[in-house]
């Protein structure tokens, strides 16, 4: 849905819509465990009676339901992250978009909150061949926890995440929860309660990722952009504009870093299509109209057919003073870690080395040339296939996807800055979704 209506505006003219070579099982177990990945391949709605013991041990169920495709749903969501962090790597694009991915709740052995691969990580640990320090920005209504957990203990990746906290899913992301170890002080969490407004969340944000930029001095960053912290969301509780929402994009943007911008949750499905169109014109720096050009989907937008999402009277629970409290602590962590670790350093004749991650055990084992390679036989897409949407007619208009959260927009679309235009698309943009269902997330 969002696929379409980007493509309806016109916006891929100003991209390079691309698509990655599908991701295999062993590219997800550069974070995840042989086991679960196993699982995820065999499991259908057929035989996971068979696998009772399984089901419950992943997390598989309720949330996380099994639906035809699964596997392949998570392969297409994981590759256009992995490749689009490819992409960067190599200096194509300045920033590549997977609206399919940011499915940041899923852990290295279990499923979580509808994410089963967790993109984000691989997409960070790609990124991190090539740069020393990754910044990971999360702004979906939910704690980005499987993304801070995979990366707790590194100063190598700060991860940093903006979400409503108490009594709310995941649960985690309190303020103290700063990392641990080597990682001490580069986890960042920014609790928030209910009706968080345009400019509460411009308050918080702002100063937080300024710092960060200022005192950690990453090389890439990697942005989830949850669409179910806008107002009006069926799962949300925040009350964001999109001007509001995407203003958090354009303020991360603004440092000129190579940026992944990934897509998340997001229940209210034609506002999340809204969200992520609007944001791809702003990442482009080609400002469209608010009224809806004719799309697949024009019936879902009424009765206003606009683009724009505007906050509602909703009560902000959020006070002044309690926002700044907020604020003063994390910027209270910030000074205290090391500017820009990694580096080397030269003292005298010694110099330290960088600190090197260990997460990809099995990273030394490839192949240099097909690592590298892995984007060089992507292909970009033809023109028409832009137009392939056959099989999103079937969307219920309200999402359809009951309490678990869903999975993103049927297309996940690619873009990048206005010049040098390249991103990363998941593969089939049509694969998305569970079952029937094309929209959702996580
Ligand atoms: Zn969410």
């Amino acid at each position: 849905m969002a696929h379409n209506l980007i493509v309806n505006y016109g916006l891929y003219k100003h991209m390079e819509v691309f698509k990655p070579v599908l991701v295999d099982a062993m590219e997800m177990t550069r974070f995840h465990t042989d086991d679960y990945v196993d699982f995820l391949r065999t499991v259908t709605p057929d035989n996971m009676h068979d696998h009772l013991r399984s089901l419950k041990r992943y997390n598989i169920g309720d949330d996380c339901p099994v639906f035809d495709g699964l596997y392949e749903f998570c392969q297409v969501s994981a590759s256009g992250s992995l490749g689009g962090a490819a992409k960067l790597n190599r200096g194509d694009a300045d920033v590549c978009i997977n609206w399919a991915g940011g499915l940041h709740h899923a852990k290295r052995s279990e499923a979580s909150g509808f994410c089963y691969v967790n993109d984000c990580v691989l997409a960070i640990l790609e990124l991190l061949k090539v740069h020393r320090r990754v910044l990971y920005v999360d702004i979906d209504i939910h704690h980005g926890d499987g993304v801070e957990e995979a990366f707790y203990t590194t100063d190598r990746v700060m991860t940093c995440s903006f979400h409503k906290f108490g009594d709310y899913f995941p649960g985690t992301g309190h303020w103290k929860d700063i990392g641990y170890g080597q990682g001490k002080r580069y986890s960042v969490n920014c609790p928030l309660r209910d009706g968080m407004d345009d400019d509460s969340f411009r308050e918080v944000f702002r100063p937080v990722i300024a710092t960060i930029m200022e005192r950690y001095q990453p090389e890439a960053v990697v942005l989830q952009c949850g669409a179910d912290s806008l107002a009006g969301d069926r799962l949300g509780c925040f009350n964001l504009s999109l001007k509001g929402h995407a203003g958090a994009v354009e303020y991360v943007r603004s440092f000129g870093l190579p940026t992944l911008v990934l897509g998340g949750g997001g229940y209210t499905m034609r506002n999340v299509a809204r969200c992520w169109t609007y944001e791809t014109s702003v990442l482009t720096g080609i400002a469209i109209d608010d009224e809806l050009p004719y799309n697949d989907y024009f019936e879902y937008y009424g009765p206003d057919y606009r683009l724009q999402i505007e906050s509602s009277n909703m009560e902000n629970l959020n006070s002044r003073k309690y926002l700044e409290e907020v604020t003063a602590r994390i910027l209270e962590s910030l000074r205290g870690i090391e500017a820009a670790p990694g580096i080397e350093v030269q003292t005298g004749s010694s110099a330290r080395t960088p600190k090197i991650l260990e997460l990809a055990p099995d990273e030394d084992d490839e192949d240099e040339s097909e690592r590298t390679g892995r984007a060089e036989t992507r292909r970009r897409q033809h023109k028409g296939e832009y137009y392939d949407s056959v099989r999103d007619h079937d969307v219920d208009p309200d999402g359809g996807l009951g309490e678990h959260e869903g999975a993103g927009p049927s297309s996940s679309s690619s873009s990048s800055s206005s010049s040098s235009a390249a991103a990363a698309a998941a593969a089939s943009a049509e694969s998305g979704g569970p079952g029937s269902s094309s929209s959702g997330t996580a």
